[in-house]
């Protein structure tokens, strides 16, 4: 059978979701999406590993071909979910990670309505606030960008109540823990479905006929 689950993730930027996503991978086996954006690279960014990233051009030629699970247009930039990698894994049985805004988030629920989500938020918006202008020493931003990228992370945050799952990023081990815990979870109500009363009707007939016959064919151990 094939149980293979989509995920997505959402949190805001400087939650650390890339460095919990990079744990995870040690552990699980899944294919992390890699989307198109018409947003310049940053610094160590490359390409097709972080972004396919793509001009403005392509990226409405993709809509037009409907190649897209999804898209949307954030602080200015577009993203989007090829969509052949992700349904090609799924079919194949590989469970899918998707790393994206709320806009898109929820396009991929629509569609797809047993896609897992989950929302990443950090401890506080001062610590959301203290780890933003931790990483401007190093990026240089702004700190108008940084009040833009805090008041973009308000708003996504007021969405996580519509989630499926949510949790808190503040200690990475337990960050880490947690996640394991959710997609373990995620996935075991399929596990547990082959033993749903109504798929068992056959082996509960079994036995009861067997205990009418007599006949033992068991391979209990005592
Ligand atoms: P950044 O530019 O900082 O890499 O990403 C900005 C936001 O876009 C993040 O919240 C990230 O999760 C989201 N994002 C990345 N790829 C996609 C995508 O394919 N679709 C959507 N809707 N959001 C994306």
């Amino acid at each position: 059978m094939n149980n293979a689950r989509l995920f997505i993730i959402s949190a805001p930027s400087g939650c650390g979701k890339g460095t919990l996503i990079g744990e995870l991978r040690k552990e699980f086996d899944f294919f992390l999406s890699v989307s198109c954006t018409t947003r310049a690279p940053r610094i160590g960014e490359v390409d097709k590993v972080n972004y396919n990233f793509i001009d403005e051009q392509l990226f409405n030629k993709m809509i037009e071909q409907d190649g897209f699970l999804e898209h949307a247009c954030f602080s200015g930039n577009h993203y989007g979910t090829p969509k052949a990698p992700v349904e090609e894994n799924l079919a194949a049985g590989r469970d899918v990670l998707l790393e994206i805004e709320p806009q898109g988030a929820f396009q991929v629920k629509a569609k797809r309505p047993d896609a897992v989500m989950l929302f990443i938020l950090p401890p506080s918006m001062a610590s959301l606030e203290r780890r933003l202008n931790r990483r401007a020493q190093t990026s240089g931003e702004t700190p108008e960008q940084i009040s833009k990228r805090l008041a973009t992370a308000r708003a996504d945050i007021e969405r996580a109540y519509e989630y499926d799952y949510v949790m808190i990023n503040g200690d990475l081990e337990k960050a880490v823990a947690d996640m394991k815990n959710i997609i373990i979870s995620a996935k075991e109500p399929e596990g547990a479905k082959a033993f749903l009363a109504e798929n068992m009707k056959e082996r509960i007939d079994e036995v009861l006929n067997n205990a009418q016959t007599g006949s033992d064919t068991d391979t209990e151990k005592q």
